[in-house]
């Protein structure tokens, strides 16, 4: 076998497992796995193995960078893919974000928002923007997020720009705790979102490490990387 097919065969046995673990989880929470999608984090991988992936069936790719992602779109046109945006966003990145991204999962400010809509409008399209919680009892300003208090302008403001769609809340559970109780919470976040926004269903939750706990608590997209695509370098 070459490379490229060693890889595959890598990838796919990672990707069943992956799917396995889905297939469990809602099977435990009483939930169809229809209702979950997977989103397969490629950040810092190359092209190819987001090329071998679309091979495997994965329809749904996410990137933290922008310049990063912007090659890999390019490298990657001929595929139908849907590239959601996962990472900590720059205003100045905004535009050319959503030239691309068809998913924005971390809005968690006014600022962005406008941005991100002039840039939809811009690029004749319409964006779907998650709101992104801020879980953390110690608000880590690294890792983004909006507190649960101010989401309710922030969502006004989404659901009022036309080039927006306001699909749901996102959130990274705490490090090193455990993340049932950040999930639940979002859980609650997101059904008080829906009083006011019945069509943002999307809870956007879960990584490799804790997918099951945010499938328990209702996760409808699963944000996975190192499960299906190997460690990365530390820095990331
Ligand atoms: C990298 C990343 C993921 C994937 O994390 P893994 O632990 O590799 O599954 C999910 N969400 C966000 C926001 C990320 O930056």
């Amino acid at each position: 076998m070459n490379d490229a097919g060693r890889r595959a065969a890598e990838l796919g046995a990672n990707l069943d497992g992956v799917r396995r673990r889905m297939r469990a989880a809602a099977s435990d929470a009483g939930r169809s796995v229809q209702d979950l999608t997977l989103v397969v984090v490629t950040k810092t991988r190359p092209a190819d193995d987001v090329r071998l992936l679309a091979g495997l069936g994965v329809g749904d790719v996410g990137e933290s960078r922008d310049q990063e992602a912007r090659a890999k779109v390019e490298q990657c046109q001929d595929l139908q893919l849907v590239w959601h945006f996962v990472g900590r966003l720059q205003t100045n990145k905004a535009a050319s974000v959503a030239g691309y991204a068809q998913l924005v999962h971390s809005v968690d400010r006014a600022r962005l928002v406008a941005a991100l809509d002039r840039g939809a409008e811009q690029a004749g399209r319409r964006v779907t923007c998650l709101l992104q919680v801020d879980l953390d009892p110690v608000p880590d300003d690294a890792r983004g997020g909006a507190p649960p208090a101010e989401l309710p302008p922030l969502a006004d403001a989404v659901a009022r720009s036309p080039s927006l769609v306001l699909g749901g809340v996102m959130a990274v559970a705490p490090r090193a705790q455990d993340p049932r109780p950040a999930f639940e919470r979002l859980a609650q976040v997101s059904a008080t979102l829906r009083r006011d926004h019945p069509g943002a269903a999307i809870i956007s939750a879960g990584m490799s490490g804790d997918l099951e706990h945010a499938v328990a608590c209702g996760a409808t997209h699963l944000r996975v990387g190192t499960a299906v695509l190997g460690s990365r370098s530390p820095l990331r």
